[in-house]
């Protein structure tokens, strides 16, 4: 009979997966490849680097598909326009094969040498590394601000405390992985779910030097869509924050309007102040405009989710066998079922 028993098989190296959203990055790329692989070619981990082209409309797809031809470990998905940043990494992260993943920005202010801290992390038994940039001279001061405001005001709303400065450059080990693409909903924000899946998590520190070419691709208006979207996909605590404005504001309203009446049958005065009243009434119309375009926004969300609409479509890929021409991303995570295995097999 034969003998089924399993050989003696050595220790499995894990593998590496990077993903990296690129929009207009044409001048970046080469750069970071090569930046990249002197870095990973030294960790002695099986490897794959996947570049998203989040529907740029410079020479990014093209520079994407020489690197490819170049280097077959370096795979390349094309969104059929722009979808956002967040979506495109969710996009290379369901695309993944790695036991290790990292997601990192194009524009080389992720600094490559960082990567093997973050695995000597994983090394340690931490299921998720994240990385906390270090603000430095060259960082515009509205940046430092914006970021710094916005994470204050983020923490107090949605009651998920996420340190200033937390990037999206970042290690997951594949089963917290596997637990953030369970996560269906739309404008998914990455910073927060780090964080409300749990798992053993620790953070390193970096320098964060300027873009090597290019201009930031977050304007003011992704950045504002962004910090909404953070904010009221985790939380409906504005929503209450509202009804106690309203509470306040009523017993203050009250107060004062028996004050009046008191005052105007009992002493025979009337309260005198036009002009107080005027900028009470108006300050309270502002507050209740903001809670309405605030429940707008909740309901938009509702709106939104209920849709459920792919998060991205993609156009073309290469290095992948991603079955993109019939059914094209049905739910995100059919990516996951067709994706070539051949970095789990070694
Ligand atoms: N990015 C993207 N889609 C977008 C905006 C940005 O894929 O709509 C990518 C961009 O190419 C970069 C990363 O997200 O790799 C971070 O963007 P950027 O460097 O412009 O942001 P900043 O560092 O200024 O916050
Ligand atoms: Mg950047």
């Amino acid at each position: 009979m034969a003998d089924l028993s399993i050989a003696t098989i050595g220790p499995v190296i894990p593998s590496l997966s990077v993903v990296i959203p690129a929009y207009n990055e044409e001048s970046n790329l080469l750069k970071l490849y090569q930046e990249l692989i002197s870095v990973i070619n030294k960790i002695g981990m099986p490897w794959e680097v996947i570049l998203v082209d989040d529907g740029s409309n410079d020479q990014t797809w093209q520079k994407i598909t020489l690197l490819h031809k170049n280097d077959e470990r370096v795979k390349g998905i094309q969104f059929s326009r722009n979808f956002g940043h967040q979506n495109a990494l969710l996009a290379g992260l369901s695309c993944s094969n790695g036991q290790v993943v990292i997601c990192m920005d194009a524009d080389l202010q992720h600094p490559p040498e960082l990567i093997p801290k973050l695995i000597n992390e994983w090394q340690n038994g931490n299921k998720i590394v994240n990385t906390i940039r270090i603000d430095s001279k060259n960082l515009s001061a509205f940046k430092k601000v914006t970021s710094k405001l916005f994470y204050k005001i983020y923490s107090l709303l949605s009651g998920v405390d996420i340190e200033s400065g937390m990037a999206d450059f970042r290690l997951f080990d594949r089963q917290a992985l596997i637990s953030i693409l369970q996560f269906q909903e739309q404008g998914l924000f990455f910073r927060g779910i780090v964080k409300w899946i749990g798992f053993p998590t620790t953070q390193i520190s970096f320098q964060c030097p300027e873009r090597f070419s290019g201009k930031t691709k977050y304007t003011i208006k992704k950045m504002f869509r962004f910090a909404l979207d953070g904010i009221t996909s985790f939380s409906i605590i504005p929503l209450r924050l509202g009804v106690a404005v309203g509470i306040i504001t009523g017993l203050i309203a009250f107060w004062q309007m028996a004050y009046a009446i008191y005052a105007k049958v009992f002493l025979n005065v009337t309260v005198p102040g036009w002009a107080t009243t005027i900028a009470v009434m108006s300050f309270m119309f502002g507050i209740l405009f903001i809670l309405l375009g605030l429940m707008g926004e909740y309901i938009g969300r509702i709106l939104i989710e209920t849709r459920n609409r792919p998060r991205f479509i993609i156009n073309e890929q290469v290095g992948f066998n991603l079955n993109i021409k019939d059914g094209p991303q049905k739910r995100d995570l059919d990516l996951h079922d067709s994706i070539d295995t051949n970095l789990m097999v070694m």
